[in-house]
């Protein structure tokens, strides 16, 4: 079975609309996908209708942005309901707080002397309510500043650069009651992003077992080959299931296309084995 359990829509920040994503998916002969975009449930009632229409098994989903310490994190929830309302209200939430980041970003990019940013990244943003980095990146290659969004980031938008704002989040307990809340299965996303030493992903794990997270990202588009080892051991030391999922958000923009997941390493308990 083919599974990829973490995908974006144009609902958050991905190039595809959830029926051509699903049908996209279903080309490259996905049976188990789970939409998964930031902080967004909206675009899961167009995915689910086109995945029952082709016989697809559409996981829904939801990446939630967290703030731990001093590190933003994704948590996806697996299995939610979203109409679940703490879980709706709270995502509504984070995207509130996302139009005056983008305000922000678009203020810094001025004093680094790229104009009209803010504009430039809403032409991106299909949902008006979640601009993201990923469309100032799309913007910023547009107008020039760098060669791919890839590139955009190592120049723009993280911490040190411009276009970097700092923001809150939701807490990590938080998100996690909402999923849970909501029925779902909590999943640390793509840890191996982290700028975490080993004793900090230690005390990560620990507090997002100690709040009933489920699973970590095993197998992601955001690790190499041998990090997916490593987070095979972390799984199994802290107890928790694997996921995987290539965190597609477009044709030519995502290191992994839709469905492009290798196998979990041998020991992993795979997430979905109860789904
Ligand atoms: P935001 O939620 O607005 O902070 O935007 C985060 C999104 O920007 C991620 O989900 C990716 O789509 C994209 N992104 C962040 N960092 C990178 C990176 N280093 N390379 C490529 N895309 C990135
Ligand atoms: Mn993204
Ligand atoms: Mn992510
Ligand atoms: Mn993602």
């Amino acid at each position: 079975m083919k599974v990829d359990l973490h995908s974006h829509s144009t609902y958050s920040d991905g190039i595809l609309s959830p029926e051509v994503l699903v049908e996209r998916a279903l080309q490259r002969g996905v049976d188990m996908l789970a939409l998964t975009d930031h902080d967004e449930v909206g675009g899961l009632s167009a995915a689910g209708k086109a995945a029952a229409v082709w016989g697809l098994r559409l996981i829904n989903g939801v990446e939630i942005s967290v703030q731990w310490e001093s590190v933003t994190l994704h948590v996806l929830g697996l299995c939610i309901d979203p109409g679940h309302a703490p879980l709706a209200e709270g995502l509504a939430g984070i995207r509130s707080g996302r139009e005056q980041r983008a305000q922000r970003i678009a203020a810094s990019l001025a004093d680094a002397g790229i104009a009209d940013s803010l504009e430039g990244a809403r032409r991106y943003a299909k949902n008006p309510d979640l601009v993201s980095r990923a469309h100032f990146a799309r913007y910023l290659v547009e107008a020039g500043h760098a060669r791919d969004t890839n590139a955009v980031f190592r120049s723009y938008l993280t911490p040190g650069k411009p276009g970097y704002v700092p923001h809150q989040w939701a807490g990590l307990p938080e998100a996690l009651s909402w999923i849970a809340g909501s029925g779902g299965l909590a999943v640390l996303a793509h840890p191996g992003r982290y700028p975490l030493n080993q004793q900090q992903c230690e005390r990560l794990l620990g507090e997002f077992v100690a709040l009933g997270g489920a699973a970590v990202e095993v197998v992601s588009g955001s690790h190499a080959p041998d990090e997916f080892v490593t987070w095979a051991r972390y799984a199994r030391r802290f107890g928790l299931r694997a996921s995987a999922g290539s965190d597609f958000h477009g044709p030519g923009e995502s290191y992994r296309d839709v469905g492009n997941v290798p196998a979990l390493p041998a020991g992993c308990t795979p997430v979905w084995s109860d789904f």
